[in-house]
């Protein structure tokens, strides 16, 4: 008696102050979101099984994150032993085949932490996923686009850049927090001046990064992009630099002060409604110096995983919202159609198309 009248008490109190506390979307506009939708964020990873070359660390294996990152792929270590880190890849496109909004992904390789020569500095390495692993399984299928990952510091460098755009190539992923490049580097002119050359655009992790054991949040800091930026490289800041502070300030803030002084610098709103980057949900979508600037991603798997839940935005979504939400299997859908509701306009979801011309 005593629990069901608790149980009441407890549904009473939320549904009073869901009424209470409700405020809708953060946008008075909200549309239903458009088709064809292309995420420029999407992640594989691998621990080398089929051949792929692709690394976990010891230390990253033996953390409570693999299990967690591998389901969130809808995997299982034993899968990927089974059938290769092919298995991943193949599972993206069948979710992206059965998307409702989304078409197809660019699919990002990550390179790993290189000292001043180039060489790979294994005991910081906790996550590799090689070009040509990536360039393999992208031309196995329509859905996927290259998003390629080079270190600066790779003494080869230039002509990877090369090699990845005659391999399809749509972008050049940096995670300076990871790969330990400080973007604002004199001797990365040479670097930026070839990714002009090949019309490639720059997307780099801004803000901290929490998905790693180790990180140097130094190196998330907006303010470090002006050197690519005044030379003409077209940059995307990944999460609109959405978590932690720089010298003091938001790094959120430090990246909307420089949005106007320079037209080439993009962001990414992949990552936004985890619960740690929700904060900057209203900020993001009604500052008019991101107009026309954001693009649609999702940072796959990410998506998959316990921190981003439509539940949390119980007082931004009403009721049928939410239970479409809760019904919806398919992780870009429910991606797009969690975004959408809360206010991003349609905008946001074309612009990858056009911006990467795919
Ligand atoms: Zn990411």
């Amino acid at each position: 008696m005593l629990i069901f009248l608790i149980i009441l008490w407890s549904v009473v109190g939320l549904i009073v102050f869901r009424l209470i506390l409700f405020k809708g979307p953060y946008s008075k506009k909200v549309e239903d979101p458009p088709k064809g939708i292309i995420d420029m964020h999407c992640h594989t990873a691998g621990i080398g099984t089929g051949g792929s070359g692709a690394v976990i660390s010891g230390n990253l294996r033996d953390s409570w994150k693999y299990d967690v990152y591998l389901r969130s792929f809808g995997s299982s270590d034993d899968e990927v032993h089974e059938y290769g880190d092919q298995i991943l890849v193949d599972k993206i496109v069948d979710s992206i085949q059965d998307s409702e909004y989304v078409d197809g992904v660019v699919l990002l390789a990550l390179d790993a932490p290189r000292d001043e020569k180039g060489s790979i500095v294994e005991d910081e390495m906790e996550v590799y996923v090689p070009n040509e692993y990536v360039a393999e399984q992208v031309a196995r299928y329509p859905e996927l686009y290259f998003g390629a990952s080079i270190h600066p510091n790779r003494p080869d460098a230039l002509n990877q850049l090369s090699w990845s755009k005659e391999n399809g190539a749509v972008l050049v992923k940096w995670l300076p927090n990871i790969q330990g490049m400080d973007p604002s580097n004199e001797r990365y002119i040479t670097y930026y001046k070839k990714i002009i050359e090949l019309d490639l655009p720059l997307l780099v992790h801004t803000g901290n990064e929490e998905s790693f054991t180790r990180t140097n949040d130094l190196l998330g800091d907006p303010e470090l992009l002006r050197l690519p930026l005044s030379l003409g490289v077209k940059v995307i800041a990944a999460h609109v630099a959405s978590s932690g502070k720089s010298e003091g300030y938001e790094n959120i803030d430090r990246l909307l002060e420089m949005m106007d002084e320079y037209p080439n610098l993009y962001a990414d709103i992949s990552s936004l409604t985890q619960i740690n980057k929700r904060k900057n949900l209203g900020k993001v979508i009604n500052d008019k110096r991101l107009v026309g600037r954001l693009l649609y991603g999702t940072d796959y798997p990410l998506i998959n995983t316990v921190i981003v839940n439509p539940l949390q935005y119980l007082l931004n979504l009403n009721l049928k919202q939410l239970k479409d939400l809760l019904f919806t299997r398919n992780p870009w859908d429910r991606d797009v159609k969690l975004k959408s509701a809360l206010g991003f306009s349609n905008d946001v979801f074309e612009t990858p198309k056009e911006f990467l011309r795919l």
